[in-house]
Formats: structure tokens, sequence, C-alpha cells
């Protein structure tokens, strides 16, 4: 059996690599950061999938079918699966109706999955090759080309994840998939602020928020604002400097989200961030008590390689590559169109990609 080599080790790449472990196959994981766990290790780690397959599609509607049914379907295995091993669960529900999935403790789920690793090191190699390299949002050029906001967005992920695993694959003649102009990510503070303050910091009210943009035009309603908040975040990056104003009344204020006040979250945003009503661009709406001037950020691309259900990756006329998987964000068409979970689709990718690899003894 040859070696097969994981690019990568962030979400998906832990997981491929500790299936083929369990599977007894030989394998090297390459990390090109100076550390593992990826954005993963950034992230709120609420791993999820919507209740119903409805929704998922209702939500998702420009994704590949057959893939949304494979991470939708062998989602509570994997999460199983991971618990099985060890990994440390935050907590046992997610705590949003539309959902279902657990949440875990980062660093506890990377020590549950990780094995040997070489960090430092580039995982574009020759042979056998399962991309697990985090997408494209790390890249200015590749995030202009595709997603074409109106202004750069600030990097709300790991600073690594710059398209190497796109790149790869369409050396090797695959495919893109449709929705590459999508992504997910938050408004966060138009204010200084680095990784440890990705979760905290972000402004998650917009929808009790009037939206202006720095021209002053009211560009999203609330009732517009969809749960996740990620198609306001959207529409933020096509707006002048990729910026806006969320403008708030008593009301929006005193709404809660989670366990916080939407007037804590302004309180706990950067002084920079925090424009005085007199000093905005433009004249504030009547009611208006305070204003928040937020950046669109990026946290992961949706748009990637074409795969099929074994996340073998595919040229344009469907046919595999050989010999290259694409798992987690690196592959496209799964949250296409909207939002969902991207760890449950980097666990159930991962198992996926490592399975197929090793069945077919490369
Ligand atoms: C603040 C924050 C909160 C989040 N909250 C959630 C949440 O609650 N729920 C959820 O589902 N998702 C969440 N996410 C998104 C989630 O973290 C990602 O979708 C997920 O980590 C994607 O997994 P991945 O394996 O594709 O990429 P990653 O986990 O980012 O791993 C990619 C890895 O590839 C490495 N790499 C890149 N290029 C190369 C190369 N050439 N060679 C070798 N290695 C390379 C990178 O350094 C990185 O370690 C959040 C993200 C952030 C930043």
């Amino acid at each position: 059996m040859s070696e097969i080599s994981v690019a990568g080790a962030g979400m998906a790449g832990l997981v491929a690599a500790a299936r083929l472990r369990e599977l007894g196959c030989p394998a090297v994981v390459r990390e090109k950061g100076t550390r593992v766990g990826g954005s993963m290790l950034l992230s709120s780690c609420v791993v999820f999938r919507h209740r119903d397959f409805e929704a998922f599609r209702e939500e998702c509607p420009g994704g590949d079918e057959a893939l949304q049914r494979l991470v939708w379907e062998r989602l509570d295995d994997a999460i199983a699966w991971l618990v099985s091993r060890g990994a440390p669960v935050v907590w046992e529900e997610t705590g949003n109706p539309r959902t279902v999935g657990k949440r875990f403790d980062p660093r506890g789920l990377v020590d549950a999955l990780v094995g040997e690793v070489e960090l430092g090191a580039d995982g574009r190699v020759d042979g056998p090759l399962i991309l697990c390299t985090g997408g494209f949002a790390a890249s200015p050029e590749l995030v202009t080309r595709y997603v074409a906001p109106a202004a750069p967005l600030r990097l709300r992920a790991n600073p690594w994840s710059a398209g190497d695993g796109l790149t790869v694959g369409l050396e090797r003649g695959a495919a893109l998939t449709d929705g590459m102009a999508d992504f997910y990510g938050r408004n966060m503070p138009d204010a200084p602020w680095d990784e440890t303050e990705l979760v905290a910091l972000s402004q998650l009210y917009g929808r009790f928020a009037r939206i202006f943009d720095e021209d002053g035009v009211e560009f999203f309603a609330g009732d517009q604002v969809s749960w996740s908040e990620a198609n306001v975040v959207a529409a933020t990056a096509r707006r002048p400097g990729a910026k806006a104003f969320y403008l708030l009344d008593e009301t929006a204020l005193g709404e809660r989200v989670r366990d916080r006040t939407v007037a804590d979250m302004v309180a706990a945003a950067p002084a920079e961030a925090r424009v005085p009503l007199a000093g905005l661009p433009f004249r504030p709406p009547e009611g208006a008590v305070a204003a928040v001037r937020v950046i669109a950020s990026i946290t992961h691309t949706i748009g990637g390689l074409r795969v099929d259900e074994r996340t073998r990756v595919l040229r344009a006329d469907g046919k595999s590559v050989g010999g290259l998987w694409a798992a987690g964000v690196d592959a496209g068409g799964v949250a296409t169109g909207g939002y969902a979970s991207g760890l449950a689709q980097a666990l159930v990718l991962g198992l996926a990609a490592a399975e197929d690899a090793a069945a077919h003894g490369v």
C-alpha cells in the first residue's frame, strides 16, 4: 500500500489522518502553519447540521444535493466518533432550534485527533493526496478574483489558508464548483483586533439594527437578515469600503443574543468603531442612540474544488482526476447559496476521504 499525503492539519486534515491511522493506512500529514488546528482552533467549535434536510436545501439552494445529503446523514455518527475518541463536549446541544449538533472544546478536539504532523511543511506534494488546506480566504488575490468584494475583506480565520488546495486541484485538471463568490464571515468592528477576539467581537445583532452604508444608503432591513447573519455580511462586502454602520435605538440595545444584550456587545466593541451620532457621514434615523461601524470579514470560502460523494476531485467532464481528494472547505458545493457548518463539512468529508483512499489501497 503506498503512502497517502494529507495537506493541512486543521479540522478536515486531522480527521482524515486519524481515520487513516484507524484503518491501518500509512499517511504523512503536512501542515504549512506553525501550529496544528487551522481555523478550527480559533472557532466556537459548534459542529452542527440543520434539523431537517429540507431546511438545509432551502437555506443552501445552490449546493450539490448528494454532498449535502452525505454531510447531513453522516454527521450524527461522525460526532459520536469524535466523542468516542475523547473529544470534550462543552454543549450537548447547539441551543438553536433549527440545528442539531454539539459544541466541543477546540483544544481538546485537536488533542483527541492529532498524531504525527510535519509543521511548516507545504502539503503540495506529488502522489496520492488528500487536500485539506481550508480554502482561499487568506489570499487577497483569490478573494478579489472570485469573491469580488467592493474593497478588501478583513481575514477572520487562520492566516495560512491561501488557496493552495485550489491551485493543486486546478493544476491536476479539476473543475471548480458554482458559487465561487460565496463566503462565510462576520461583520466585525472596523478597528484593530487579533485572532483571540474573533468570536467575542463578532457583531451579531444586524437583525436588530438599521443598516446604512458609508454613503448613507440604507441597504438591508432587519427582517431580511438570516439567523446566521451571513447574508448581511455578504451584502456589506458589496457596499463602499465593504463597510456599514449599525444604527441602534433603545429597544434594539435591550435585545438579547444568547447570554448577552446588544448593549453589552456594543460596549465591548473597540472605541474606534463606536461612532458618535454627530460624527456619522449622514443624518441618523429618528430614535437612533448608538452607531457601530463594521467591516465585512471572511472566515471561509464556500466555492471550491468539485468533488463526488467519495470526495474524489472531479474534472469538468465528471470523471475523477485520480489520486486526489478534497475535504473540508477545499471541497466546494456544500453550502452554496447560504450557510452551513464548516466543521461538519470538514468532519464528514475528512472521514469519507480517508475511507475512500484506504479502500482503494493507494
Ligand atoms: C472565529 C471562528 C469561529 C468559527 N465558528 C465555527 C462554528 O462554531 N461552527 C462551524 O461549523 N464552523 C466554525 N468556524 C469555521 C470552521 O473553523 C472552518 O469551517 C473549518 O475549520 C474548516 O475546516 P478545514 O479543515 O477545511 O480548514 P482549517 O480547519 O482552517 O484547516 C486548514 C489547514 O490547512 C493548512 N494549510 C493551508 N495551506 C496548506 C498547505 N499548502 N500545506 C499544508 N497545510 C496547509 C492551514 O494552515 C490549516 O491548518 C469558525 C471559524 C472561525 C475563524
